[in-house]
């Protein structure tokens, strides 16, 4: 029998969140599939969601591996090109590469004449900073690197976008949609803007392209909607078993560093999964967890390999009972709320040793 931890990926929640995704806007979807497809395995994550108009990743190998499993869609490198070596392959295997600063433009310049990219092969995303200051040109420096890709022999066609920074925020997005319109108004070039949040909430930030990752996967942006609000399903669903129960007395303590102690009597569950499987460490107790259908708490510190789960108000659960950490029956915004992180990282956190099943 082997361990029981597994997260379960629901192929057909991906295929519904791209359909919620194409009800909210007439623009073309590009799929957000990087750092594995948000740990839900990239080539599998592509695979349900294979009626996206396109696919962005990071990984130069990723982008290689998803060609080669005949996706014919266009493939963004979201941060573009890293070196030299990686323009021959870039043109090689077709990809759309985000310019996002200068020395790329430079790269490209200074790449061999009779070598890729040489004549009109290379399609580029500029990337316009419109306030978030990580990537992007200032709209000061964007002009000119636009007319330099316009003149680039290399270059084929030119998307112009940008990034939100607080799309999912009450603050919203006037400020760096203004921005970035009054940039790309003179141009006649499609254009990019939405991630999940903008898709959602702002349909004059659609344009050409929209971006979405977190929805794809079923969990909601925002913390005042709920992803079932949003109609969206969890494509993960990370599950174990308990495998041990203890029974306290007044007084007892439990875990590393005793962080809980018993007031009266009580039950409590072990469950097979800790920080080694991808279950954040600093989740304090009180964590919301689901065993055996029912939400209760953690207890305590997380472990490596286990953790406690509160049995004082579920009589019925024992060992072999059913736990859901994050996914079906259980919100993982819940469980990253509690955690003090995003369900972004709760996602993307899963770790080798937890087998997938789908
Ligand atoms: C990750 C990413 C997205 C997707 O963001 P979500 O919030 O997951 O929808 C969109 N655009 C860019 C540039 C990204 O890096």
């Amino acid at each position: 029998m082997p361990r029981p931890i597994q997260a379960r990926i629901n192929l057909s929640a991906l295929e519904n969140n791209l359909q919620v995704a194409r009800r909210a806007t007439p623009a073309r979807i590009m799929s957000i599939i990087k750092a594995d497809g948000y740990g839900h395995g990239m080539l599998r994550a592509a695979g349900a969601l294979s009626a996206s108009d396109g696919f962005a990743l990071l990984g130069i190998q990723d982008a290689m591996r998803l060609r080669e499993a005949c996706f014919r869609q266009p493939i963004l490198m979201l941060e573009g090109f890293f070196g030299a070596e990686d323009l021959a392959p870039v043109c090689e295997y077709n990809l759309t590469c985000v310019i996002h600063s200068a020395w790329q433009i430079a790269l490209l310049d200074a790449y061999p004449k009779n070598g890729a990219p040489s004549s009109g092969k290379l399609d580029v995303w500029l990337k316009v900073n419109s306030g978030m200051n990580r990537l992007g040109f200032a709209p000061q420096q964007a002009a000119q690197a636009m007319e330099q890709l316009r003149r680039h022999r290399a270059v084929r066609e030119i998307t112009l976008m940008t990034h939100f920074a607080n799309a999912d925020e009450t603050c919203g997005i006037a400020e760096p949609l203004a921005l970035f319109n009054d940039f790309a108004a003179p141009y006649r070039v499609p254009r990019s803007l939405a991630n999940s949040a903008a898709l959602l909430r702002y349909p004059e930030s659609h344009g050409d392209w929209v971006r979405p990752g977190l929805m794809l996967y079923g969990a909601s942006p925002f913390a005042d909607t709920d992803a079932q609000q949003l109609g969206l399903r969890p494509a993960m669903t990370l599950s174990s078993r308990i495998i041990a129960v203890q029974d306290l007395r007044a007084g007892d303590e439990i875990g590393y560093g005793g962080l809980f102690r018993a007031e009266h009597a009580m039950r409590v569950g072990i469950v097979a999964c800790g920080y080694a499987d991808g279950y954040p460490r600093h989740a304090p107790g009180g964590t919301p967890i689901l065993v055996d259908g029912q939400t209760t708490q953690t207890l305590g510190r997380v472990s490596m390999d286990m953790l406690y789960a509160d049995l004082s108000k579920l009589p019925q659960a024992d060992v072999g009972s059913h736990v859901v950490l994050w996914g079906d029956g259980m919100p993982i915004e819940k469980v990253a709320r509690a955690a003090g992180t995003a369900s972004y990282e709760l996602m993307c956190a899963l770790t080798d040793r937890v087998p997938i099943v789908v």
